[in-house]
This record gives C-alpha cells, sequence and structure tokens, in this order.
C-alpha cells in the first residue's frame, strides 16, 4: 500500500521547512530503503505576510489564513497536515476543526519523547508568542504533565529578536550562539532537566554541545513523527 501523502504548511519559515522537507525525506529512505521518499505537498506562505500578523496581534486574520491554507493541501489531496512552526499552533485546533484530515500537532511527539527519557521538568525555547502564551506552553502541562520553565523577560526579548532578525533570515550568527548558550546554562540552573527547541529554526543555530542538558528538536521530532504517520 502506498504511504499518505503529508500536507506541510511551510514558509514560516522556509529556513525550516526546507529541514522538514530534508529530514522528511531522510526518514521515509531510512525506513523503506532504496529509492523510497515521501509523497508530499507543501503550501509555502510568504512569511512578510505572516510575521505582519503575527506582530500586529491580528490572530482573527492569521487564523482565517491557516484555515484556507489547510484547506488547500486536503483538496490537493493529503491525507494529513503538519503545521512547521511551533508559532501557529496558536490555532491549531480551529485549522483541525476546519478539515476532515488528521492535524499532527508538534508538541505531542515532543512531549511523548521527553516523557520517554524520563524528563519532568523542561525548559522551553521559541518565540515570544510561544513562551508567554498559554497554548503552547498549556498543551505540555494539562494534556502531557510536563512543568515548563521559560527564560526571564530580558531573555525572551533577545531569543525573539534573534528569531525574527536572524534565523528566519538565514542569518546564523556566533554571538547569538552565546547568547542562547548563557540563557540554557540559566535554565539548567534552575532545574531544567531538557531544553525543548520550541521554534523551528533554533536548531539552524544551536546545537547538543551548547547546552548542559538535552535537547529536544522540535523541527526533527515533529518531521520524523509526519513521517511515522504517513508510513504507518
Ligand atoms: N518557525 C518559528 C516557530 O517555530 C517562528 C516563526 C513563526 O512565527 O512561525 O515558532
Amino acid at each position: 500500500m502506498p504511504h499518505k501523502v503529508i500536507g506541510l504548511l511551510g514558509g514560516m519559515s522556509w529556513e525550516s521547512s526546507a529541514e522538514y522537507y530534508r529530514i522528511i525525506n531522510i526518514h521515509v529512505r531510512e525506513r523503506l530503503g532504496g529509492l523510497h521518499s515521501a509523497r508530499c505537498l507543501m503550501w509555502s506562505f510568504d512569511f512578510a505576510e505572516i510575521e505582519a500578523l503575527q506582530h500586529a496581534g491580528d490572530w482573527t486574520a492569521a487564523t482565517a489564513r491557516m484555515i484556507e491554507a489547510a484547506q488547500r493541501l486536503e483538496r490537493g489531496g493529503a491525507d494529513l497536515v503538519a503545521i512547521c512552526t511551533n508559532t501557529m499552533h496558536r490555532m491549531a485546533d480551529e485549522v483541525q476543526a476546519a478539515i476532515d484530515i488528521p492535524l499532527l500537532h508538534i508538541a505531542d511527539p515532543t512531549a511523548e519523547r521527553l516523557k520517554a527519557a524520563g524528563h519532568r521538568r523542561v525548559g522551553l525555547l521559541g518565540t515570544a508568542f510561544t513562551m508567554e502564551q498559554d497554548f503552547y506552553k498549556g498543551r505540555l502541562q494539562q494534556r502531557h504533565g510536563l512543568e515548563v520553565l521559560v527564560p526571564e523577560e530580558g531573555e525572551r526579548h533577545a531569543i525573539h529578536r534573534i528569531i525574527y532578525d536572524e534565523l528566519v533570515q538565514g542569518r546564523i550568527e556566533p554571538a547569538s550562539r552565546e547568547v542562547f548558550r548563557t540563557i540554557m546554562q540559566a535554565l539548567a540552573a534552575r532545574g531544567a532537566e531538557a531544553i525543548i527547541l520550541g521554534c523551528t529554526e533554533i536548531m539552524l543555530l544551536v546545537t547538543r554541545e551548547d547546552s548542559p542538558v538535552p535537547l529536544f528538536d522540535t523541527t526533527t521530532l515533529h518531521a520524523e513523527a509526519i513521517a511515522d504517520m504517513a508510513m504507518a
């Protein structure tokens, strides 16, 4: 039986969507061998449009864009849908309600892996939206029973700036890696047993060697779970 058609909501930013495409295809090749690769569609947004809505706080319009794109993927033949960014899971429930195919939430495979590794108290790095609003932390806490620590206000500001001014624009700066290293040390000192890279571009900047505790990269964990779901 052919594996399922994956529908990716991407372009947020394309720097990380390219990683999703690569990791999904590597995972399918590892599982199925030979010349096998993923059957997939991607809707790739113009991120300038999405970023403007985010920073204007116009989540209603942003939700409408996300629903419209998910419906396009469904009409195009996708059997499942994934949102290739943590932040835009803010409207994951609304997107799921507007389509008849399953949406694989990025927080779920991440939390499953954390729990399997025996971690309970975790640090979360991401955009200010992800670190400060409840849609993401709440799911980790209520659905998965994890305790979530976020950086202090000034640190959150620095991370948010690095994401939007550098990472989503493909800029990898050693000075920013140092900022992340300091923040991850502080989270570990406050008791974080592991750290979630809860923004899909952070894995472009930071590796395991930069952190005193294990890192759980949402891009990789989500992409692998998407590929597994398609092959199930
Ligand atoms: N890709 C990032 C995330 O995972 C930030 C860009 C966005 O706001 O979608 O949250």
